[in-house]
């Protein structure tokens, strides 16, 4: 299906990569230094104006992430900072290839500000890409990573250490413009936004234990209406260390979004530092929410909703069967839920209980299940699925929500069913 608004963003983005370089070719140019010298700068140009531009993509402003969904921009948002870290990286080693006289010290003895700066800055994006891409396996924090993003005015100062090309003054504005752009994004994300949930606090009305590790946070609005929200949809919660705190936890709405008086349920699975804390929070806390965000969102035309979930994936499913009994909407639901036995099986009473509000198939998948378990096993498959649904499979809207291998199975699956990938929506917990 042709996204007009997403093609649009596409252009607006690289017109931000591309256009700053192309102006360091107009006007007066300073004296050509050879090919790969030029080649090179344009290279670091270019990787500092897209980790610039990262800001934007991250900081949760719902008309970019809104035709993509935020997974699939968190996954862009990665990718693309590892080509921009590899353009910043040749810079240096295409300009020393070049020119290996460069090396040496200058005879003064001083080492230029913008050298030192850019020494600086590469060794924090080293640190910064490494922790990235291992960051599980050295046992840093999620909010530990985040801070070390702080690398990139080390790029900025050793830009502007340099200058080369911004001698002359109409280059020199653009790039202090868009540096100031780049600013403005970053004073909107760390300042604007968390007075703005300061002026707008949650209260955590109740503290439920779930079966599979998980806990349901109850939050209710204090002295504000809250939000509306659609059913699949997410929010950015912060529980500790206040609106201020630079890391805010992405999780799906767990209750219905017709929940009276702005109240929110997050029903959240233990895994690492920030989730194990969930189980100790304490009725009458002060918590903040950003929301809501996403674009997995039931509402499409549908003969049947096929919800498919693995695991914690059932979060925004629950949110969304909740909504449709209350609003009394009695269209065919199948919900295919994968976990490994009963006692990990998250909201079985809550389910049971839906049973008469809707027109509810539930279809227990359990990878480990007890003995005498009579219901479906292993892993959902196409020849799982069409054991349940009713041809023809491409006329039903699936959603699917679970660990990533699980997801990839499944929408492999539908593939072998014929289902279009118009069909089926994806929410991704993983941003890796
Ligand atoms: C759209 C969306 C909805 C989600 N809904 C739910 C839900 O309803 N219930 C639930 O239990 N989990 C949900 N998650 C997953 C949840 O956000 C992570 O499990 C949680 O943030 C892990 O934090 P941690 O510090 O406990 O674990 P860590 O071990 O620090 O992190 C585990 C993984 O979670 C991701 N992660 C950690 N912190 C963040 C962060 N601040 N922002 C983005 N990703 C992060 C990273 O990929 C990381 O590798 C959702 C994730 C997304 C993207």
């Amino acid at each position: 299906m042709f996204n007009l608004r997403g093609v649009l963003w596409l252009g607006l983005y690289l017109l931000f990569i591309l256009a700053p370089l192309f102006a360091l070719m107009l006007g007066a140019m300073p004296p050509a230094r050879g090919f790969w010298t030029e080649f090179a700068v344009a290279l670091g140009y270019s990787g500092l104006a897209m980790m610039g531009l990262q800001f934007g993509l991250t900081a949760r402003f719902r008309y970019v992430t809104a035709p993509w969904g935020e997974d699939v921009i968190y996954h862009f948002h990665r990718q693309v900072s590892l080509v921009a870290v590899g353009l910043v990286f040749a810079h240096p080693l295409i300009i020393f290839a070049a020119q290996p006289e460069l090396l040496a010290r200058p005879e003064s003895g001083e080492i230029p500000i913008g050298a030192v700066a850019a020494l600086l800055s590469l060794a924090a994006l080293g640190a910064l890409v490494v922790a990235a891409l291992w960051r599980v396996k050295l046992k840093l924090s999620y909010e530990l990573w985040h801070r070390t993003h702080i690398a990139i005015i080390g790029g900025i100062v050793h830009m502007v250490g340099w200058s080369f090309y911004l001698q002359d003054p109409a280059k020199r504005a653009l790039w202090i413009a868009l540096v100031a752009f780049w600013v403005v994004l970053l004073v909107y994300v760390r300042l604007v936004k968390p007075l703005f949930l300061l002026r707008r606090p949650y209260r955590v009305a109740a503290v439920q234990a779930q079966r599979g590790d998980a806990t349901t946070l109850v939050m209710e609005p204090v002295g504000h209406a809250g939000f509306t929200f659609t059913p699949g949809q997410f929010g950015w919660l912060t529980v500790w260390g206040g609106a201020f705190n630079v890391t805010a936890h992405p999780f799906s709405f767990s209750s219905s979004a017709e929940a009276p008086g702005g109240r929110v349920e997050m029903t959240i699975r233990k895994l690492g530092d920030f989730t194990s804390t969930i189980a100790s929070v304490k009725v009458g806390q002060r918590v903040y929410l950003d929301g809501p965000y996403g674009a997995f969102t039931i509402g499409q035309p549908a003969d049947i909703h096929v919800l498919i979930a693995g695991g914690i994936g059932i979060t925004p499913m629950m949110s969304m069967l909740l909504t449709l009994a209350d609003r009394g909407d009695r269209r065919p639901v199948v919900l295919f839920y994968g976990s490994a036995d009963p006692d990990s099986t998250i909201f079985q009473t809550e389910l049971a209980a839906l049973l008469p509000r809707l027109d509810l198939t539930i279809v227990p998948v359990l990878s480990k299940p007890p003995q005498g378990w009579a219901g479906e096993t292993g892993h959902i498959t196409a020849e799982l699925l069409s054991r349940h649904l009713p041809p023809a499979y491409e006329q039903h809207e699936y959603f699917i929500c679970g660990p990533n291998p699980m997801m990839d199975a499944v929408e492999t699956a539908l593939d072998r069913l014929g289902v279009p990938m118009s069909k089926y929506h994806s929410e991704r917990y993983s941003f890796a």
